[in-house]
């Protein structure tokens, strides 16, 4: 799948539409979801152009992946969800019902989380 320039998050990225930012650096942007899951739902996404983890995970260099990693810990821990705890999740592709096709993490936390996935 080619990159489209003109979804969403490219678009924040490039400051057309605004964000409520939790935090940047080089590699890095985070900021709230705008429909949230749960009491704090934060995204996490590479400055670069990438469709989704599949195409982060196999292209990224590695400065980029470090980045990304150490953010979302360092984030998880600004906002105190270290304890007590907090979910990541990744969508990629079709089934996992993935919208916005440049790679994020969710993070999520501030309630029990309930179940990993739904059942069948
Ligand atoms: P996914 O289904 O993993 O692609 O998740 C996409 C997420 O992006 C959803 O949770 C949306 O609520 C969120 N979202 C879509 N547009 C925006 C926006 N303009 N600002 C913040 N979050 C957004």
């Amino acid at each position: 799948m080619d990159y489209d320039r003109n979804n969403v998050f490219a678009r924040i990225l490039r400051g057309e539409i605004p964000c409520k930012k939790v935090f940047e650096d080089d590699h890095v942007l985070a900021f709230h979801d705008i429909n949230p899951q749960a009491p704090v739902h934060v995204l996490v996404i590479p400055k670069g152009a990438y469709v989704s983890f599949d195409d982060f995970s196999a292209k990224a260099a590695p400065a980029e992946v470090v980045a990304l990693v150490r953010a979302v810990g360092a984030i998880a821990r600004s906002l105190g969800l270290a304890d007590p705890g907090y979910r990541i999740l990744a969508n990629h592709g079709r089934d996992s019902h993935q919208e916005v096709p440049h790679f994020h993490i969710h993070i999520f936390a501030g309630r029990p989380l309930g179940r990993m996935l739904e059942r069948a």
